[in-house]
This record gives C-alpha cells, structure tokens and sequence, in this order.
C-alpha cells in the first residue's frame, strides 16, 4: 500500500496503556484522570442535551463558550481574542494542531519542534510535506538552547511548535525565553505554534507564560487548548484555538472541510460550567497538592528527580537503579512490579535515553499511595 505516512509503530500511549491493562498495573503511564469530573459539569451537558442543543453546532464552535473563552484570556492575561473571528472550538488540541499545521506547512517548509516533543506534532508535519527540525531540550533541565534555535532560523523556517507547561519534562518557558522567542521571530514570516493544553496546571506561584502576553508573538502565533486536560474530561475530545483573524481565516478554511464543527451539547454545557472562574482558577492548587502528595510519598525511594513545574506528570530518574533503557525498564515495571509509565525516548526518535520515566499524577491519593508503595520497593 502507497500511503503518506508509513510507520507501523503504535503511539507509545497505547502501547503502555494496554499493557497496563493486560497486566493489571496501576496506570500512571497515558496522561488522563482516575477520578470523576465535577458533577455540575455533567449536570450542565445533560442539561444541554435535554434542552435540544443536539444538531451541528456552528462551524466555528458555540458562541457562548467562545465568549466564556474570550472572558478567560482577558481574566488571566489581560489580552482578549474576538469571539466572532479568533477562537475557533476543535475536537481536541490533537485535531487543532493537526489542522494548524495542514493549513500552512507546504512541501519542504521546515518547523522547529523541541525534543523531547509531544507526539503529534512530527507526523503531522511529515504528512504535509514539511520536515522537522530538532531543537534538543537537554537533560536534567530540559531548557531551550536560544543560540541553536537562531542558527536553525532560515527562509525555509515555516513554524515553530512550542509547549508550556511542557509534556512531558514538567518545565515551564520563562518570560525570558519568550522574549528571545519573540526577538528571533520578529520581522519573519514565522508562525508559533503554541501548544498551552497545561496553561491551568502551573506549580509553586509560578505563572505560566503563554504567547498572547507577548504582543509581537502573539501577531505571529496559534494557541491550542484542551477542555478535556482542564476539566478532568479527556474521552469528551474538546478543545480550541485562538489565533489573529487573518490566521484564524486561514485555520476556518481548511477546519470547515475536515471537522465542520464539534460536538454541540459538550460545548454548551463547558460555556455554562466556565461561566464560574474558579473552575479553572483552582486547578493549579488541586494540582499542586497531588504532586507534593506524590513526591512526599516517594522521596525515601531510589529514583531521583527536580519536582515537576507545571503539568501532571513527574519524571523520575533511574540512574541508581538499572542499566536497562528506558522502554526496556518501563515495560518490565509494568509486568512485573504492576506500575506503568512512559519512557521518554519516544519523543527523542528513540535515539536518546534520559535515563528516566514519565509518571502521571493526576489519580486520586488511593492511586498514589499505591503507586508510592510500588516505587519505594524498587
Ligand atoms: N498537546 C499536549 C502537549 C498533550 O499532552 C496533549 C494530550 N492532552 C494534547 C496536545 C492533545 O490534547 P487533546 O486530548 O485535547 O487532543
Ligand atoms: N496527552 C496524553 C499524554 O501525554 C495522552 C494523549 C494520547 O493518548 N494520545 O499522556
């Protein structure tokens, strides 16, 4: 078969979750919640569907959560994208990005991505012709290398995939970063792609540095979010964009081919629940408590690790503890011991090994404390 992406290679996210599943271990591989969302927010889509909101929603996405989105950014960055012409609802940050990247990357076009990188940001621009540039994020503090990024910066250079809170090291682009970010981009033709799907899950009063509070990024840049990482929802598959209008234009073209629009009862009820904002104003401190509770836990065993900025997932180090790599010792903690995790290389082409795993702490402290009981005997 001739076909635009050959790999046979599943997504490290199912081959760790269904091994989990074979084996019976505690899953803290494939990042989603094991608790219950917030009842309202049932009570509020169930209100939704019992009210009619069934039929395709507009193309765009249900005017009331773009307003509800439009409110959030002005809340928490003082800076408004227009409902009408710069907030588009996805089915999930995955099909944003993947539309985002369709929509510009041509043939050749080179887009920087930041190894390790989430993985669906490579396919997706080899699909489309372009070729991905590795910029590597190095261990232990995974920072980005600004002088590398400037000598890799040429004509070519169609986009540059950025993620903070980053998955799956756990650090945060400072506004230092952002300001090199935005000096190198200034005067080019390059888009950001900003991938914020953790902008709520920030740790230690530490604010998150998302593009739109960089007024010359944020001309040039898309932001991608997830409902499903905010409200503890992953299976509802909603999330949106933002974007200037001439962009946002240019997404719409090729969004209302695809997708057309995304489920309607989902997205009327988030615009009812976020009408509340500490529904997202309180992740960081719910958050915040699992991974002191997590690290509190596990502090006497042999891993080592820097606790987590931003995210739900810690990595830990097992340098002390075997000289097997990291898929190697990830697939044998979840058959043997029974706790699964994600190995980074992955995200590094399999060609680098950090020597650490990636462990997913948004689980309720019963989850935890078996996980930690788990670890402290390895
Ligand atoms: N980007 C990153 C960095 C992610 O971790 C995820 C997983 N939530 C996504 C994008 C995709 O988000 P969604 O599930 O909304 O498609
Ligand atoms: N974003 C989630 C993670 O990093 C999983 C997404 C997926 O399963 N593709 O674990």
């Amino acid at each position: 078969i001739s076909a635009k992406l050959n790999t046979t290679e599943a997504s490290i996210f199912s081959v760790m979750s269904n091994l989990a599943n074979q084996h019976d271990a505690i899953n803290l591989s494939q990042g989603f919640p094991d608790f219950k969302c917030d009842q309202n927010l049932i009570d509020a889509v169930s209100f939704a569907m019992n009210a009619g909101h069934n039929q395709y929603a507009p193309m765009p996405g249900l005017m009331d959560l773009r307003v509800a989105i439009a409110k959030k950014f002005d809340l928490l960055y003082g800076t408004s994208y227009h409902p009408e012409s710069e907030i588009t609802i996805t089915s999930g940050a995955t099909q944003a990005i993947y539309t985002i990247i369709s929509t510009f990357v041509k043939q050749d076009d080179e887009v920087l991505i930041f190894k390790p990188a989430y993985d669906c940001y490579e396919p997706s621009i080899k699909i489309n012709g372009g070729k991905p540039i590795s910029m590597a994020l190095k261990a232990p503090d995974y920072k980005v290398y600004w002088d590398e990024v400037k000598k890799s910066i040429n004509l070519k250079t169609k986009m540059i995939i950025i993620n903070t809170p980053h998955n799956p090291s756990g650090t945060l682009m400072s506004k230092s970063d952002m300001l090199k970010l935005q000096e190198l981009t200034n005067g080019t033709d390059i888009i950001i792609l900003s991938d914020e799907v953790y902008e709520h899950i920030v740790f230690d009063d530490e604010q998150h540095q998302s593009v739109c509070r960089f007024p010359e990024l944020k001309k040039r840049s898309f932001i991608t979010a997830s409902f499903g990482k905010t409200f503890h929802v992953t299976g509802w598959k909603t999330g949106y964009c933002c974007a200037p209008k001439a962009l946002m234009q240019a997404f719409r073209n090729v969004h209302q081919f695809n997708v057309f629009s995304v489920n309607h009862p989902m997205q009327k009820g988030i615009a009812d629940y976020m009408k509340d904002p500490n529904r997202y104003l309180e992740l960081p401190e719910f958050y915040q408590q699992k991974r002191d509770l997590f690290l509190e836990l596990i502090k006497d065993s042999r891993f080592k690790f820097s606790p987590s900025k931003g995210t739900y997932y810690q990595l830990l180090d097992f340098t002390d503890i075997t000289t097997e790599n990291d898929l190697e010792f990830a697939k044998r903690l979840t058959t043997e011991k029974g706790i699964a995790s994600i190995p980074l290389s992955p995200f590094n082409d399999n060609a680098r090994d950090d020597k650490v795993l990636r462990f997913c702490f948004a689980k309720t402290e019963d989850t935890l404390k078996k996980a930690a009981d788990i670890l402290n005997r390895i």
